[in-house]
């Protein structure tokens, strides 16, 4: 019967794509099992300028898209609200004002809060009110130069993060009239806590965010099931690793003085600075990764390890523990022994010495 025929017909033809479409299954199988190019598992990516760094943030999942543009506009936001040098920032308005308590929004307020109280744990080595310090060296400003001995013995009375003071109640910063604040030491790390918040609570389920390779954070798991690897720079030669980092999830944070600094009559002026002298950290230290849960808390620990060194660094995580480190000195490596287990150096630093400190 015709209709008999057309069936038949109707059978092959469905029996064909039925043959294709599992030899298209086959292929995409085969393919995902060759790894990350999969179609599927391609993650949604996004590049941008922002806090003075190229950004790249990398997420997963079926919400990644969405995540992503949401976390995009939130740091371009946080960018506005802390540059020290945008004239229509908040802290910008902060730093000019006259000492008057000063409302601010809910993000700095919050940043602010965490910088206060970080601050007080890391003593000595770490002011967000260094600003009047660092401004006169140039190193965000510019002109780089090295202040006299009298001009930086003037300013140094300027740094003191105990004055700042916070009131949650009204969501206001007094800050004394002459004093000025700079979060770069933690405002990137800040931003990708807020960023992965943002991203998870949209349903994301895996990101890699990198805010210029200084400020790092991964959470959930990569489709192909291996580990995030982070690498770590070289201070010596930037550009070049001197090892890679496999974690699961967290931040990584690194500081070093080869990421702005000048050369002046043969000597090399950095930008990380110890807040006691004015002067460009002296600690022996090229530079310091830090792995912590919290990217703010990881940034602003990097900063201030660059100064103290490892001896205090060692004390400050017996103490209040809750962090990893890796620091590289011109002679070897210290590695505290969570840091140095999913640490592997790679180039001449395979033969530098490895140094487990606890
Ligand atoms: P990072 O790259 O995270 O180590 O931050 C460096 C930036 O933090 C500098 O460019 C300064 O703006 C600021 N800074 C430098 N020294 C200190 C310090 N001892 N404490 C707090 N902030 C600092
Ligand atoms: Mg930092």
């Amino acid at each position: 019967m015709k209709l008999t025929v057309y069936g038949t017909e109707y059978r092959r033809a469905a029996a064909g794509r039925r043959a294709k479409a599992l030899a298209l299954a086959l292929l995409m199988l085969f393919v995902c099992a060759l790894g990350p190019s999969c179609a599927a598992e391609r993650p949604a990516e996004r590049e941008l300028f922002l806090m003075d760094t190229y950004m790249k943030l990398r997420a997963y999942g079926g919400k990644a898209e969405e995540g992503l543009d949401e976390a995009c506009a939130l740091m371009s936001r946080l960018d506005s609200l802390l540059s020290v040098t945008n004239e229509n920032s908040e802290i910008f308005a902060l730093n000019a004002g006259s000492g008057q308590p000063t409302p601010v929004s809910e993000e700095t307020f919050e940043l602010l809060s965490i910088a206060a109280r970080v601050s007080a744990k890391l003593g000595d080595s770490f002011e967000i009110t260094l600003r009047p310090v660092s401004k006169v060296w140039g190193f965000t400003d510019g002109p780089m130069r090295v202040p006299s001995d009298e001009e930086l013995a003037s300013l140094l009375p300027l740094v003191d993060d105990d004055k700042l003071t916070l009131d949650p109640d009204v969501g206001a910063v007094t800050l004394p009239a002459g004093m000025q604040i700079d979060l770069g030491a933690l405002a990137k790390g800040y931003a990708a806590d807020k960023a992965a918040d943002l991203l998870k609570e949209s349903g994301t389920e895996a990101a890699l965010l990198d805010l210029g390779s200084s400020t790092i954070l991964a959470f959930g798991s990569k489709p192909d099931g291996t580990k995030w690897k982070i690498a770590v720079q070289d201070p010596k030669n930037p550009g070049v690793y001197a090892g890679t980092l496999g974690i699961s999830s967290g931040s990584v944070s690194t500081s070093g003085g080869y990421e702005r600094y000048f050369e002046q009559d043969g000597r090399v002026y950095w930008h990380i600075l110890d807040p006691l002298t004015g002067r460009p950290a002296d600690s022996g230290l090229l530079s310091v990764t830090v792995l912590s849960g919290s990217a703010a808390e990881g940034d602003a620990l990097s900063t201030a390890i660059f100064v103290m060194g490892v001896d205090k660094a060692l004390e400050l995580r017996r103490d209040g523990g809750g962090f990893e480190f890796i620091a590289i000195a011109a002679d070897r490596i210290y590695a505290t022994p969570g840091a140095g287990a999913v640490f592997t150096p790679m180039g001449e630093y395979a033969e530098v010495p490895l140094e487990i400190v606890n």
